[in-house]
């Protein structure tokens, strides 16, 4: 069995797995391939890979003989067929390109697609990446406010705490509640499951009610369309809040959808001059219709930050705990003699499996 570890395309920083996952299968008798320079990025060198027990080889011996081939991005190269291609290739919007590997031969693992499931948990590459994006927004957004977050009694004078809200309670807007909250910031949150409110509550956060939303159970604890009625008494209590609001962080995204505009032109005008929206939703069109996806654009006095790859800005972590991720998935994929078996009765392993005609 030999696992290939591929170096990133720049910009991207993160690599799929660190030495310490290489040493736990080196342990099992697999061999590990890393591409020269790989884990750099993520300050882990190829000394500390072949301290681990690696070898250090080039990209096209991985991808010609390697049977397990770990990237996060799509790899430029073609894998041999019959071997397994295991990442996080946004399979939904990357069709064209994953399809011709599919009809060669390669089996694609794209884990964004995992069920989000008690399960799935240890596996759930979206939701340890989220985790990381939460805490970066609110220190971006710390970093670019020109006031202070936490309040302030001092003899040359008072500052009021600073007030966030974050549209969107999921995994990212949780860690941003509880980043906001440390930083001493005096937090709102709206979402439309109500099923997070006490989560909301019991991280310090404030919920914003609204009554009416679609019952969203049966979308594997996703978000759902709304209908036009509530989306309007959405607005309205979301307009009252975004006025009172120092800095924004959205987070509310839809899965295979464009993400919806929750913050209007009115709201964005009634910020005052120095506020910062960072947009979480960006990569999917964000929730502001002045947001760009990776660019920071200044709109009366209000900056938005639309960054969709904040956990590659903390590359260390988020490979680490990608690569945690990855290590409990391949355990579904691999027996114990490192024989891969792919069982397509299994639930994550068929959720995650790119398969012809998927979104079709
Ligand atoms: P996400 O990134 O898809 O969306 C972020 C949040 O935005 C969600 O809470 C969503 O409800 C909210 N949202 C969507 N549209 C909105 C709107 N119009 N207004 C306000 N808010 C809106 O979310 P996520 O962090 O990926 O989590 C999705 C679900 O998966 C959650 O129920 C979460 O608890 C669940 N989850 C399960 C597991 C697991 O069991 N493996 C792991 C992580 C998350």
């Amino acid at each position: 069995m030999i696992v290939g570890v591929l170096k990133e395309p720049v910009p991207e920083t993160r690599v799929s797995v660190l030495a310490e996952a290489v040493s736990a299968w080196v342990k099992k008798g697999w061999e590990v391939w890393v591409e020269p320079g790989a884990g750099l990025s993520a300050f882990c060198t190829d000394e500390a890979y072949l301290q681990a027990g690696a070898s250090i080889k080039p990209a096209s011996s991985i991808l010609a003989s390697a049977n397990v081939i770990l990237s996060i991005n799509l790899p430029s190269g073609v894998p041999a067929a019959g071997s397994v291609l295991i990442g996080m290739y946004q399979a939904r919007q990357h069709r064209e390109s994953l399809e011709p590997l599919i009809a060669s031969g390669v089996s694609v693992f794209s884990m964004e697609l995992l069920p989000r499931t008690t399960r799935a948990q240890s596996m759930d590459v979206l939701s340890s990446q989220a985790n990381i994006a939460g805490y970066k927004a609110v220190l971006l957004a710390a970093n670019t406010y020109g006031r202070y977050f936490p309040m302030f009694m001092t003899a040359a004078g008072s500052i009021p705490p600073a007030k966030i809200l974050i549209l969107g309670a999921g995994v990212a807007g949780l860690q941003a509640i509880a980043t906001a909250r440390r930083l001493g910031a005096v937090v709102e949150v709206f979402d439309t499951r109500p099923a997070v409110k006490e989560e909301v509550m019991s991280l310090g956060g404030r919920f914003v009610e609204v009554e009416g939303a679609a019952d969203s159970a049966g979308a594997g604890g996703y978000a759902v369309e709304q209908t036009e009625e509530y989306k309007r008494k959405q607005q309205a209590r979301i307009a009252e809040s975004v006025a009172k609001s120092d800095i924004l962080i959205t987070t509310a995204q839809i899965p295979g959808r464009q993400a919806p505009i929750l913050v209007t032109h009115e709201m964005l005008d009634s910020m005052r001059t120095g506020s910062v929206i960072i947009d979480l939703a960006a990569s999917t069109g964000g929730n502001t219709p002045e947001t760009r996806n990776n660019e920071t654009v200044s709109y009366k006095g209000v900056t938005i930050i639309g960054d969709s790859n904040l956990p590659a800005t903390m590359p260390s972590d988020a490979s680490k705990l990608y690569g945690k991720n990855i290590q409990n998935f391949l355990n579904l994929l691999v027996d114990k003699d490192g024989v891969i078996q792919v069982d397509v009765d299994d639930d994550l392993v068929k959720g995650t499996r790119v398969v012809p005609g998927l979104f079709a």
